[in-house]
């Protein structure tokens, strides 16, 4: 049945998981036709409050649950997805325009993952640490490490992975025994709500997780209310999260936007490089946060790469077929296509020139851009330098590899990179150079499949990360202890002091700390 289902049209969708509300509505499009498909509430302060209170009422029951109890739910939550996944791609496609295969690939397939991987590592990755000191005063006391959960986490989410880009966060956050408030983006809420459905019938615990539908304020107002908010989004919205969390002093992590590079080596496989960014520059729409944005290619092989390139990019389809009929699909958000489109007619502006596509495209009604393929680009146009967030591929000629870190570096943004080189050992050196929270080596992007691997991002493309141990510990509270097991009445160093303790104390410090000779 892959790519024949009916597209999902709920005419009105209300939270089940959330409070009665009196809250206006706002609409969902099917942007890949511009037709309007459900209306979700946009809850507003009041109701944030009630689910908040909701939520840490029944926090203590599902921490006490243990690993294995939450792992039970979440490896259930795993076998659904797959039970349901054409309904699910059904309603990821219907409200972001994506093809079939950029849902199963990149969204049914990592959330299957995800809630399989933190059910099984969830306990490993938080049990308790056993320290050593070498501090004299606590010897022969048991020091140990634990992490407790925060409490109540929340969890703002963008529109261009509804499912992998909001329940990455969720799972291990449900995982470390918090509870979750979900606020999806407006533009894509439904598939988070099809997901509250699937977890409920998995027996997750009424109030453990909640979905809050609204715009921006919805978002703005959970930040007040949680002991952690895990952020994805934009850079700029990014920074305004962070402030509202200065006021209570609430954690945040924020995984933010980008303009990943992508350098080609002169020893570079140039058919795997030309393969490799044009697919990670289109997929999705190029609507992800780590699609390669920008290329720079050395001088000798250049004018082969931008052949391949074209090539290629010209043998694709776009449009909102069943799988395997179409490549590309549609924007996501409609003022992105003006994004787009100003980058590009920046560019052409500027002296580049479009190869391949440069047009909005018409595929009956809807938002859309045609694949695009820009040469004779430079750091003074906006498709080199911010976030275009389309499916473009500027793709800039450099004079050697040096150049090529130069130009990759000369961003603020700092998430993923690629370098391709058939010396590996050389292609890693230059790797290692890129300012990136992530770097591929004959690659891009697939490490983010990797949840034991920490992704997150340098300079303005985020704060903290998700995967691996530091993906579920920045849901807990790190809590150190000290125990004594067995003592004296009274310690030495305590009252009363005395000249005759302390001359002791001072000689026997003297003889720990100061017998290094002086430089
Ligand atoms: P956005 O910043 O416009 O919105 C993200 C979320 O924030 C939405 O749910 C929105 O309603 C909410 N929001 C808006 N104003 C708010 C406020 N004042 N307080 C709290 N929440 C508020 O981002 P977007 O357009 O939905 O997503 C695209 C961006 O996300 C791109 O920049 C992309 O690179 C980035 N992104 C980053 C990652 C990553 O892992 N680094 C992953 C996916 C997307």
């Amino acid at each position: 049945m892959a790519g024949t289902e009916e597209q999902v049209k709920p005419e009105v969708v209300v939270p089940d998981t959330a409070p009665p509300s009196s809250a206006s509505e706002f609409a969902v499009e099917n942007p890949a036709t511009g037709e309007v498909i459900a209306h979700c509430p946009n809850l507003g302060p009041e109701d944030i409050k009630k689910m908040a209170a909701r939520g840490r009422e029944v926090q203590p029951a599902w921490e006490a649950l243990g690993f294995e109890g939450r792992a039970r739910i979440l490896k259930r939550m795993q076998k659904w997805v797959m039970d349901h996944q054409e309904e699910v791609i059904a309603v990821i496609r219907s409200e972001t325009g994506k093809t079939y295969e950029d849902a199963l690939i990149a969204e049914i397939s990592y959330g299957a993952a995800a809630f399989g991987f933190w059910a099984t590592n969830a306990e490993k990755y938080l049990a308790d640490e056993k320290v050593k000191s070498s501090a004299v005063l606590v010897k022969g006391k048991k020091l140990l490490l634990r992490y407790r959960p925060l409490g109540l986490i929340g969890v703002i989410g963008p529109w261009n992975y509804p499912l992998t880009n909001s329940f990455g966060d969720c799972i291990p956050a449900l995982a470390a025994g918090n509870s979750v408030i979900l606020k999806p983006s407006e533009i894509t809420p439904l598939t988070s709500l099809k997901l509250a459905e699937g977890l409920k019938e998995c027996g997750i615990p009424d109030g453990v997780f909640q979905v809050a539908t609204g715009l921006g304020a919805t978002g703005a107002a959970l930040v007040d209310e949680v002991d952690m908010i895990m952020f994805t989004g934009s850079t700029a919205t990014g920074k305004k999260v962070m402030k509202t969390a200065a006021d209570t002093l609430t954690p945040v992590s924020l995984e933010l936007g980008g303009k990943d590079p992508l350098i080609v080596l002169k020893d570079a496989d140039v058919d795997r490089a030309a393969n490799t960014a044009l697919y990670y520059g289109m997929f999705n729409g190029g609507q992800t946060c780590i699609s390669v944005e920008r290329v720079y290619v050395e001088e000798p092989v250049y004018d082969e790469f931008v052949a391949k390139v074209t090539e290629k990019a010209r043998a694709l389809r776009q449009g909102d077929g069943p799988s395997g009929s179409v490549d590309v699909g549609s924007m996501t958000f409609p003022p992105q296509v003006d994004i787009v489109e100003k980058h590009v007619e920046d560019a052409k502006a500027k002296g580049a020139r479009v190869l391949v596509g440069g047009e909005r495209g018409q595929h009956n009604g809807g938002y859309w851009y045609e694949p695009t393929v820009l040469v004779d680009v430079d750091h003074t146009m906006l498709a080199m330098t911010e976030e275009t967030f389309g499916p473009t591929l500027p793709i800039m000629k450099v004079r050697d590899e040096e150049e090529a870190i130069k130009m990759a570096n000369d961003s603020p943004y700092g998430l993923g990179a690629s370098v391709f080189g058939k010396d590996i050992a050389h292609a890693e050196a230059v790797a290692r150079r890129v300012e990136a929270g992530a770097v591929c080596v004959n690659d891009a992007l697939i490490n983010y499949s990797a949840l034991e691997l920490p992704m997150g991002g340098a300079k303005a493309s985020g704060l903290g990360s998700r995967h691996g141990a530091g993906g579920i510990r920045k849901y807990t509270q790190q809590q150190a202890m000290l125990v004594t097991r067995f003592a004296t009445k009274k310690d030495p160093h305590m009252y009363p002091y005395s000249a005759k303790m302390t001359t002791r104390l001072s000689k026997f410090f003297k003889f720990l700390y100061g017998r290094g000779k002086r430089d």
